[in-house]
């Protein structure tokens, strides 16, 4: 079996205990994984506080930061193909996408590298005459960035690459279910050259690790990617050492449809948004909003493509979906289908497992347009499910949108363009996709609000929150200062 291991303060080292990890295409276990406990997050902490103030990169300039992150992105894509085989092997995403997604992480990097020398400071027409004012950007101080197990090397860039082009150092916590790409990355960091501490990578599990992690006093800012009531918990503990979290957490999304939409252009995108990864990514969109002359149009279309879409092993490049991360994930999906079928949601098509191993089930369509508060329509399910819903004009197309304290992402299919315009006024999330769907770039934040979170990640923003203000005064009067009572 593979075994893998931490890397804290520039060293590679196994954990004071390991534990398995699943293969999901089989459900065998194929690797053994380091687990970091509080001693480890501990001494990972340290040295990235060491790190922070230390000459080797506190005294490093902002270009040089970025020549540092132009190689680390230089080696992900050197190393891309084995580290989407390493994600694929772990996770069960399929490599069709872990291929394209990772060698795309690299221009994550490469964006960030090309900013760090762009966060400005600013000089202040400050209102006394014998007073010169400026304001300094500088680093935060030490990051903890935790990943779910999904997309882990390109949730993980979009912290790390505006943490380290703003000076930052960082503890990455990898997702205890499928870890092996980020500790594969972590050796990346090092050839590239990151002196030691300023980058440190380890895994383990919620209590033991995630919850030290968010709660050391020396952690400054916590970049939290994954579910809602694990980001209460992360926000709960930064009560503890008052860091900045910034949240980026699930959805509900809507995908709607209206009747002058391009049909069929707008069934690939829904394929595309429900079913490639198997609905595990945070803005599927799988609440289908579809307008009620063309419902049953789009249904026979969309059932179709369900049926044809190509289940099988992920590291087979013909596959479209592969299975499930976890058991939990697709037993909870069988019995969410399951609670909302006894409640009149109608099953369309799919949610049946496939084969002895592994955890694959089949896409599935609920049509769910009398039971509108259905369980699967009202909870995110991290899985190849669509609910369906009908709506008969703009108003109740939007009241259904919103109609979810989740507010992640939107997609509009229509080819009126003064109704995509109302509609994206009026629809509560954070990206809206029209006429199209799941694009993302390093250059567009990306981000939600309500149960989906704050903060954004991707674009220039995104640096600066890793950034301080501060302020400096600098008297330029040679004159003694008259008055030490009365200070201006
Ligand atoms: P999760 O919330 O269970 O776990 C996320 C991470 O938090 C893991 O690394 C876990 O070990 C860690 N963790 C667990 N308990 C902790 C604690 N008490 N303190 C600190 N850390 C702790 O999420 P998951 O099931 O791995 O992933 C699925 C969720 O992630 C979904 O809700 C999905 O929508 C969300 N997600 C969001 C985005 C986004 O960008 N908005 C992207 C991908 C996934």
């Amino acid at each position: 079996m593979r075994r893998f291991q931490h890397y804290i303060d520039g060293a590679f080292e196994d954990g004071p205990a390991g534990f398995e990890s699943l293969d999901p295409a089989s459900g065998e276990a194929w690797a053994i994984m380091p687990e970091a406990r509080e001693a480890e997050v501990d001494r990972a902490v340290m040295a990235a506080h060491r790190a922070f103030r230390a000459p080797d990169w506190a005294g490093l300039t902002a270009s040089a930061r970025a020549k540092l992150l132009h190689r680390l992105a230089d080696l992900v894509e050197r190393d891309a193909s084995e580290l989407a085989a390493l994600e694929t092997r772990d996770t069960g995403k399929i490599i069709r996408e872990t291929r394209a997604q990772i060698a795309y992480v690299a221009e994550y990097y490469r964006y960030y590298a090309g900013l760090a020398d762009k966060i400005e400071g600013a000089h202040l027409p400050i209102d006394k005459p014998d007073m010169e004012v400026w304001l300094r950007r500088e680093p935060v101080g030490v990051v903890a960035a935790i990943v779910p197990w999904n997309s882990q090397l390109f949730l993980s860039a979009v912290k790390l690459g505006p943490a380290l082009a703003a000076g930052c150092t960082v503890v990455l916590k990898a997702s205890e279910e499928g870890p092996a790409p980020l500790l594969h990355f972590a050796r990346l960091v090092h050839e590239a050259g990151f002196p030691a501490g300023v980058v440190n990578v380890l895994t383990g599990f919620g209590a033991r690790c995630g919850a030290v992690l968010t709660s050391h006093p020396k952690v400054a800012h916590v970049a939290f990617t994954g579910g809602p009531d694990t980001a209460r918990a992360v926000v709960r503990n930064s009560a503890e050492n008052l860091a900045r979290t910034s949240l980026e957490l699930g959805g509900k999304s809507p995908f709607i449809v209206f009747a002058d939409a391009d049909l069929d252009s707008a069934a690939n995108a829904q394929v595309s948004a429900i079913f490639a990864a198997a609905g595990q990514s945070c803005v599927a969109g799988s609440r289908l909003l579809v307008e009620r002359p063309v419902k049953e149009a789009f249904l026979e279309r969309l059932v179709a493509k369900a049926r044809a879409v190509r289940i099988g092993a992920p590291d087979d490049p013909e596959t479209e979906m592969g299975p499930l991360c976890t058991v939990r994930q697709r037993d909870r999906i069988e019995e969410v289908i399951a609670a909302s079928t006894a409640r009149g949601a109608r099953l369309v098509t799919g949610g049946d497992r496939v084969g002895e191993a592994g955890f694959y089930t089949t896409p599935a369509i609920l049509d769910c347009s009398e039971v509108p508060d259905a369980p699967c329509v009202t909870n995110e399910l991290f899985g190849p499910v669509l609910s369906v819903l009908a709506f008969d004009d703009e108003a109740e197309a939007l009241r259904l949108a919103n109609g979810t304290d989740y507010g992640l992402a939107a997609g509009l299919f229509t080819t009126n363009l003064t109704r995509a315009h109302r509609m994206t006024r009026g629809l509560e999330a954070g990206v809206v996709w029209i006429n199209t769907y799941r694009a993302v770039s390093p250059i567009a934040p990306f981000g939600g609000h309500g149960l989906s979170g704050h903060g954004r990640e991707g674009g220039l923003a995104a640096a600066l929150d890793y950034t301080t203000i501060k302020t400096v005064w600098l008297r330029t009067s040679d004159d003694p200062i008259p008055d030490p009572f009365v200070m201006r």
